[in-house]
């Protein structure tokens, strides 16, 4: 298809109908193009590294379901596990082994949890991790960090990263980044600088007594790729102690795609809490929070913090999650992942520097962005100035050349085990043209 413009005439099709029956004609708003304009892609089916849509392109994938596909689309054993599951009854809400066999793999990554909890997205999973928090320390105050993402909970809704990025949220201080969100509930959210050790202090030295609990990215993919110092590590580990707050690490998109055991693991932390989602649905609606039984013992049934699910644990879920975590274990992908992610960005770094054109590429592992800045990119400002206008012409001129990259300047692109050297070639190829 090189150098011909890909048809779309079936997804304008559906984007038109969709539009007349789902709000903007998606059910999250990132999937809508609003970011680099143009019609979104309605997705046929997909395989290994590719998608296929709905006038039969191929597209080589690095959204991955924006995390969970990290052994690529419709891993064959994968698919087994969920058609015997299925043969077994959809949902009972009763307990079923299913769900400690996920929870038993979940916890052997993450030595320092000792109990996890499933819900069934990453939403749930760090509504009810704060809920906990707030229930353990009696207090009623959290802290986040400018542009990193954590679901749409009214109180996470606040300086938000993700899609509010790319739709222009909320800039004063506890504004709400999203319209529906009482001031009295953003009120309770205090926002710092993430990579910014002054800002946290300051935060704690105002009201160390009433913080609950600090949630943050222990690699941020939701404003872009920002990776994380050492120093700021440090600090979020030693003020949460000192001042007896609960540091919850967010790794609904970072666990089990960095390392085994997460950011957490590759960064060398030990939160008090940890949220999951994505992979550990392997592409199913998944999400858990766990961490150590001091902690978890408030949670219902054993303790006074309420949370419940209809379809927590769903049979079919777990099935899904189970086979795609063992995958990982038996087979760990990570220095493949590591391997192609350097190779893509040394491709693209000499690309971009025959061009001459500003821009900085963040990584870690499996999780890349390309800024349209000088860079360095490491705090949120810094990703806020990148060139939106540049990314679009590089988003539109990979799609036409068969590489769907995230919609947005501000959303990390993922790969998967499935992708190698030709899906690199290609992608490489497309870059090339597109940055032209
Ligand atoms: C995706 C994501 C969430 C939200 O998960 P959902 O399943 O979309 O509700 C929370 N935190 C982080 C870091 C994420 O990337």
């Amino acid at each position: 298809m090189k150098g011909i413009r890909p048809n779309t005439w079936h997804s304008e099709e559906l984007f038109a109908r969709a539009q007349s029956v789902i709000p903007g004609g998606v059910n999250s708003p990132v999937r809508a193009f609003k970011a680099v304009g143009g019609t979104p892609r309605f997705i046929a089916r997909a395989g290994g590294s590719r998608l296929w849509d709905a006038d039969g392109n191929e597209l080589i994938d690095y959204i991955g379901s924006w995390g969970p596909m990290i052994l690529g689309h419709s891993h064959p054993r994968v698919q087994q596990a969920i058609r015997t599951a299925l043969e077994e009854g959809l949902s009972y809400g009763a307990p079923t082994e299913r769900e400690l066999e996920l929870a038993e793999l979940v916890l052997k990554a993450y030595p320092a949890c000792d109990l996890v909890r499933f819900v069934s997205s990453g939403t749930e999973a760090t509504m009810s991790a704060l809920r906990l928090a707030r229930g353990y320390t009696g207090r009623d105050l959290i802290v986040k960090f400018r542009g990193n993402y954590h679901g749409h909970a009214d109180s996470l809704l606040v300086q938000a990263g993700s899609g509010l990025l790319s739709a222009g949220g909320g800039t004063a201080k506890t504004a709400p980044s999203s319209a529906g969100v009482p001031q009295a509930f953003a009120e309770l959210t205090l926002v710092a600088d993430y990579n910014d050790v002054a800002s946290l202090e300051a935060l704690f030295s105002q009201r160390g007594p009433d913080i609950a609990a600090v949630i943050f990215e222990p690699v941020v993919g939701n404003a872009g790729v920002l990776v994380p110092t050492a120093a700021f590590l440090m600090a979020l580990r030693d003020l949460t102690r000192q001042h007896g707050a609960v540091l919850i690490a967010d790794e609904v998109m970072t666990g089990f795609r960095l390392a085994p055991g997460g950011g957490v693991e590759l960064l060398g932390l030990e939160p008090d809490l940890v949220c999951w989602g994505k992979i550990i649905g392997g592409g199913l609606p998944v999400g858990a929070y766990g961490g150590k039984a001091e902690i978890m013992g408030y949670i219902a049934p054993l303790g006074p913090v309420y949370q419940a699910g209809t379809l927590s644990g769903n049979p079919i879920a777990m099935a899904a999650g189970i086979e795609t975590l063992r995958l990982l274990a038996e087979n760990p992908p990570y220095a493949k992942l590591e391997a192609y992610g350097k190779a893509l960005q040394e491709g693209l770094e000499d690309i971009l520097r025959a061009t001459g054109i500003p821009a900085t590429i963040n990584r870690v592992g499996s999780m890349i962005t390309l800024f349209f800045c000088p860079g360095p990119v490491a705090t949120y400002a810094q990703a806020v100035e990148a060139d939106t206008e540049a990314f679009k012409r590089f988003f539109h001129g990979l799609l036409e050349r068969g590489v769907y990259w995230p919609p947005s300047q501000f959303e990390a692109a993922f790969f998967s085990a499935a992708h190698g050297q030709a899906e690199l070639e290609v992608t490489l190829q497309g870059a090339r043209a597109a940055l032209q």
